[in-house]
């Protein structure tokens, strides 16, 4: 098996779901139940990186985050994934620094989505992720239309993830606003839901939406083990 390197730590919350799903899906991939991946994980402290991400200060991020990717690399992983969505608006940088693949978080979701064959699917995500074009480009390189929230919808979207999911905070009223959120993109012609931020699976669940819902955390985490295993 391959080592896998993760970038984790933004938020732990959601890391942690990445580690239990790699160990799970190589577990479920073999004979030997003791089986589980050989993984490295970094996991930052996410204060000041969410600081360097209310002042717009990417330098200070990409070059934090390169050197982590470094270390990863140093101390033997084989694969790398960022365990976030929005710091992949520096992931062509970092990746540019290291010698070993890097599986972006969009890969894995856009091949879903087209074996689903939708076309249109709602987006939420942080402010960053749902305002900038560099998550949304790479879907639609792919032929997918990302559909994102209002205004309004989208400061909610993002409060609730940094200053409930993140803390580990799940309260039913922000449910039913991301629930009515997607449903009023729904009406507008989204196919399908992206949870776009690695977070918001502890919120939003299959079961709460009537439309397939892609979350990118858990493709994202099957992938790596996929990689892992190969
Ligand atoms: N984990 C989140 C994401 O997937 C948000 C936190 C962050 O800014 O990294 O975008």
């Amino acid at each position: 098996m391959k080592t896998i390197g993760l970038l984790g730590g933004m938020s732990w919350e959601s890391s942690v779901l990445y580690y239990q799903t790699i160990n799970r899906t190589v577990r479920d991939a073999g004979q030997d139940r003791l089986r589980s991946a050989p993984i490295i994980l970094d996991s930052v402290d996410f204060a000041p990186m969410a600081r360097w991400m209310g002042a717009a200060d990417f330098e200070a991020i990409a070059a934090f985050l390169i050197t982590r990717a470094k270390m990863l690399e140093a101390a033997g992983a084989q694969v790398l994934g960022l365990c976030t969505n929005t710091m992949h608006k520096v992931f062509e940088r970092i990746t540019a620094q290291v010698a070993i693949p890097m599986i972006h978080i969009a890969t894995p979701t856009i091949a879903a989505l087209q074996a689903a064959g939708v076309q249109r699917a709602a987006f939420c995500g942080t402010q960053l992720s749902m305002s900038e074009r560099f998550l949304a480009d790479v879907y639609a390189q792919a032929g997918i239309e990302l559909l994102m929230p209002a205004p309004l919808q989208k400061n909610e979207v993002h409060r609730i993830i940094m200053s409930e999911l993140c803390q580990g905070v799940v309260r039913d009223e922000s449910r039913a606003a991301y629930v009515q959120i997607l449903a009023d993109l729904q009406s507008q012609g989204a196919q399908a839901v992206v949870l776009g931020c690695t977070e918001i699976t502890l919120l939003v669940q299959a079961q709460h939406i009537d439309v397939p819902l892609f979350d990118t955390a858990d493709l994202h985490a099957k992938a790596l083990a996929q990689a892992c295993l190969s």
